[in-house]
């Protein structure tokens, strides 16, 4: 940047400089993530003071839970090139839109997996509920979870001990899912159980479980450091008498269904990272521009000014990658086809939003750690990523599984 430059950026103000140079997506884009920002910002106070269903169904009414006509396309939001913005392009920027805001990133995390996790892959199958309309998934009056971790595990499927028996017309579901985001809040849970024996690929099926229902509780609550505002609690089956009509496809269709749920989760999860990450290199330059040090601004250093590229880097890499991700899917490509893009994308985001975090942190000194400081720092959040919807190591495994080497989990 030359001094025309640094003067220009402190003219507009630092944040302003920031902003401008990631707000590289087409403009239609970029107004759906200002309109997000601006609607939810009157949800930031109000959703700290409430609990969690409280504050869900407040980011319901923003209508972000509404999934549009398939392959409807906004003519509203088309760009003045004429480019239409895509159902998954509009999510992901709703997405980050409410997360720019500054809505509480739990929230955003647990807004992301359902409907990326759960209602884009299974709309077909959450459209058919008896009693239940998308509309009240839409509304925020019936909430979702994705059960398929066991106390024993959740990296390795096939260890899964949870049973569904042929019962009738219909299926006893027997055992427990633990470790569930939104678990002890969810009305309805996406359940894996074995229906067959050993490692078959068949041997899995899926169902959609009330909650709770005759033989289905909830059991322990846990607490945890990352993502505290987002409950996580377990899921008890006792026999639960389930209809045919539970089942998500075909009965041994469970892994297929899994790759599909999984596959969505992987491409887009990390978007609802993109607003924090926003608001926390903006922070973080804002500091390094004001903080004194050795007689001159901090920014003046090479040092910190790195770091500092470094943060802009990594959140570029992160929000082109999300983006080409929600294209592919807006183009049609099943979310099957793109398992290993969408791998490579979880693991480059969420390693993205750590390195930032660590930048952040480092940049920040004493203040990082002091909850009521402006520059709090929260590692345990960005770290989790590396663990759910597939832990990084063996999603690297699955990848060079697909370049064709001999390689099992
Ligand atoms: C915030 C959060 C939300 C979650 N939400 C849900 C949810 O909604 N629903 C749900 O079902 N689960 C959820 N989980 C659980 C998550 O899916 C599991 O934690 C994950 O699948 C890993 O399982 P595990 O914790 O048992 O780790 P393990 O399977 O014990 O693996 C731990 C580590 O061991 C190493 N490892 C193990 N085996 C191998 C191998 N073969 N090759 C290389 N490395 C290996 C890896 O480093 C791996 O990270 C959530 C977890 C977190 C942190």
């Amino acid at each position: 940047m030359g001094r025309g430059a640094v003067r220009a950026a402190r003219d507009q103000g630092v944040s302003a400089a920031v902003e401008r140079l990631l707000r590289g997506g087409p403009a239609a884009v970029e107004r759906i993530v200002d309109d997000y920002r601006e609607r939810a910002l009157p949800l930031v106070a109000r959703t700290a003071a409430d609990d969690f269903r409280a504050a869900w169904q407040a980011l319901a009414g923003l209508d972000v839970l509404r999934l549009p006509a398939d392959g409807a396309r906004d003519g509203a939001q088309a760009d003045t090139d004429g480019c239409a913005v895509g159902p998954v392009t509009r999510s992901l920027a709703a997405v980050e839109g409410i997360g720019l805001a500054g809505v509480d990133p739990g929230l955003c995390y647990a807004l992301t997996s359902q409907l990326v996790g759960m209602q884009y892959p299974l709309r077909d199958a959450l459209s058919g509920l008896p009693g239940r309309t998308p509309a009240d998934i839409a509304d925020g009056a019936v909430l979702l979870c994705h059960a398929l971790t066991e106390r024993g595990g959740g990296s390795d499927p096939f260890s899964m001990r949870t049973t569904a028996r042929r019962d009738g017309d219909g299926y006893a579901l027997d055992g427990a899912k633990t470790f569930v985001t939104a678990a002890p809040v969810a009305d309805l849970a996406v359940v894996f159980a074995r229906t067959g024996a050993g490692r078959s690929p068949f041997a899995l099926s899926a169902f959609l479980v009330p909650v709770p229902s005759p033989g289905v509780t909830r059991g322990e609550t846990f607490d945890k450091t990352a993502l505290p505002t987002v409950p996580m609690g377990e899921l008890l089956f006792d026999q639960a008498r389930l209809p045919a009509c539970a089942l998500i496809g075909e009965e041994g269709s469970g892994l297929a269904v899994m790759a599909s749920t999984t596959a969505w989760e992987r491409a887009l999860i990390m978007g609802y990272a993109l607003g924090p990450m926003r608001l926390m290199l903006r922070r973080t330059v804002e500091w390094a521009d004001q903080r004194e040090h050795f007689e001159r601004r901090m920014g003046a250093s090479h040092q910190v000014a790195a770091r500092v590229s470094d943060m802009a880097m990594a959140l570029h890499r992160s929000r082109t990658q999300l983006y080409a991700m929600a294209a592919a899917l807006d183009a049609g490509t099943p979310a099957r086809q793109l398992a290993a893009e969408a791998s490579l994308t979880k693991i480059s985001v969420s390693e993205d939003y750590v390195r930032m975090t660590e930048h952040a942190t480092a940049l920040s000194g004493v203040r990082a750690f002091l909850p009521g400081s402006p520059l709090p720092a929260d590692l345990h959040s960005p770290m989790a990523a590396l663990t759910y919807a597939g832990p990084n190591d063996l999603l690297r495994v699955g990848v060079a599984r697909q370049f064709g080497l001999p390689v099992e989990n």
